[in-house]
């Protein structure tokens, strides 16, 4: 076999992509992967690992105020030390990348370093190679399939042009020079909530502006008024329904005019303008053109069949951020992506992606962990729903934690299939594994009912919930 004529061509070593060619290897096909920048994309390098590394410096800072406060523990911060944090982050970051590249060699995944263009429907060129010596510019066919991975950028508001100082993405973020005395967070989804999140922890003055009526507006609305509790609580001043009309840089921040809910025009200054309103696919350079492809409106490329990611072209597929919905814009979902596609090409059949089942996480103070539908969602699509909801302070770990929270399910009327588990509280992302499964294997809250959580912690609420629900509730009556 040649380099040039490889089985799978896998475009992008993100998530997504890196995944795709992990398993396409291990199931014996010679793969290619082209990546111009570093195999890990967005999640490793920009996006989940350094964010949730900062989350964790910001519990910590967090926990100080906490110790002092509710504990009697006389602690105080001194002050944060941004390079040290930053160090300690990247070198999270940088063990991570050389694991990734560790396990594609292991695997034997040729890693081609270079920018990929279509060709054809199952050619492709590689430019701008980095690789030492150099190589040049080279083409490729794929025997069995070429895998399109090339991931999202962040998204921009006409009118707002990022310059990585005042007016930033949340790439610009990771490598700005110090932490911010105020910032002004456009966009609450998740990554804008936990940006702002991390902000407060480290004493930013924020202001969190969500032109949806709540934040976190893809969950249940109960989740986002826990959230938008518990943020505000911390400080965070948290305007949804709100509109940014305008913002001018100054030499030492911003100035933004912002439509408020009610109607009224509010200046907020703030030293950052941190612009997080979603993501867009990246197809710049790729020639979809060239191989029969066009993206959608919204620049996704969407498949012609779901069940193997694969588009309207034989043998062209499609993981990650590029997907459309019901894809998630989740680096698991990509993981889930990959396998699929990979096993798919190695010609076997495999599960397609059940989105619905796929667990969301915001990973603020306090974290939102939701998988399946919420309750006006699933009134919406014609369930007849049964609901129970449950403070997490009604059990003594919720207690002890004194951060409030919440876990709700939303299940069939008369004892039927679970829809949707959603949590807000502390740790609530380690909590949501056990309502995936749940929520995948269509169970009820009778089948939930029969095990046993462990004593004291936060998933007996879980437990409780689906106690009560199966007619069984002990402490919660
Ligand atoms: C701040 C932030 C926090 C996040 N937190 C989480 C989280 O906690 N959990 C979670 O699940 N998800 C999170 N995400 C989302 C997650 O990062 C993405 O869903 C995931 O990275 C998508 O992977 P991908 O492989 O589709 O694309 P990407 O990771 O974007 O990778 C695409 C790769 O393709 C390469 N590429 C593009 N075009 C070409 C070309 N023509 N030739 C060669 N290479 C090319 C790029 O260099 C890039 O490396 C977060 C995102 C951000 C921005």
């Amino acid at each position: 076999m040649s380099i040039n004529t490889p089985d799978v061509i896998v475009i992008g070593g993100g998530t997504g992509g890196y995944s795709t060619a992990l398993r396409a290897a291990s199931l014996g096909l010679d793969v290619v992967l082209v990546e111009r920048d570093k195999v890990g994309g967005t999640c490793l390098h920009r996006g989940c690992i350094p964010s949730k590394a900062m989350l964790h410096a910001a519990e910590l800072v967090d926990g100080i105020a906490e110790a002092r406060e509710r504990w009697g523990v006389k602690a105080t911060l001194d002050s944060v030390d941004w390079p040290a944090l930053v160090a300690t982050r990247d070198d999270i970051v940088a063990r991570n990348h050389q694991g990734v590249e560790a396990h594609l060699a292991h695997a034997g995944v040729r890693v081609v370093r270079g920018s990929a263009r279509l060709t054809g429907p199952r050619a492709v060129r590689v430019e701008d190679v980095h690789n030492e010596p150099a190589l040049g510019v080279r083409d490729f066919i794929a025997h069995r399939g070429i895998v399109l991975a090339t991931g999202s950028r962040p998204r921009m508001l006409p009118g707002l042009s990022p310059d990585g100082r005042r007016v930033v993405t949340s790439d610009d973020a990771l490598f700005a020079p110090g932490l911010p005395a105020s910032v002004l967070v456009l966009g609450g989804g998740a990554i804008g909530v936990e940006y702002a999140s991390f902000h407060r922890s480290m004493g930013a003055q924020v202001t969190l502006v969500e032109a949806a009526d709540r934040i976190v507006p893809l969950e249940d609305a109960e989740v986002s008024r826990h959230l938008t509790r518990g943020l505000k609580k911390r400080g965070i001043d948290v305007q949804a329904g709100a509109r940014l009309l305008d913002a001018e840089v100054l030499e030492d921040g911003i100035r933004a005019r912002v439509r408020t809910a009610r109607g009224e025009t509010r200046v907020v200054e703030a030293e950052r303008l941190l612009v997080a309103v979603g993501r867009a696919p990246v197809t710049e350079g790729l020639d979809l053109a060239a191989a029969g492809l066009t993206t959608d409106e919204r620049g996704f490329v969407a498949p012609a069949d779901w069940s193997r990611l694969e588009t309207a072209v034989p043998g062209m597929h499609v993981v990650g951020d590029l997907l459309p919905p019901p894809s998630l814009g989740l680096a698991h979902a990509s993981f889930a992506e990959g396998l699929l596609v990979a096993e798919t090409l190695a010609g076997m059949s495999s599960p397609a992606v059940e989105y619905a089942a796929v667990p969301r996480v915001t990973y603020s103070s306090p974290q939102t962990a939701s998988v399946g539908l919420g309750e006006a969602e699933a009134r919406a699509r014609g369930h007849e729903v049964e609901v129970n909801t449950m403070p997490l302070t009604a059990v003594a770990k919720g207690m002890v934690h004194g951060q409030g929270g919440m876990v709700k399910v939303v299940a069939e009327a008369g004892g039927g299939q679970v829809l949707g588990v959603h949590l807000v509280g502390p740790h609530v992302s380690e909590m949501i594994a056990e309502s995936q499964l749940i929520v995948g294997w269509d169970a009820q809250p009778s089948d939930v009912a029969r095990h046993v959580h462990a004593h004291p912690t936060l998933s007996e609420a879980v437990g409780e919930v689906f106690l009560t629900l199966a007619g069984r509730g002990l402490h919660q009556q």
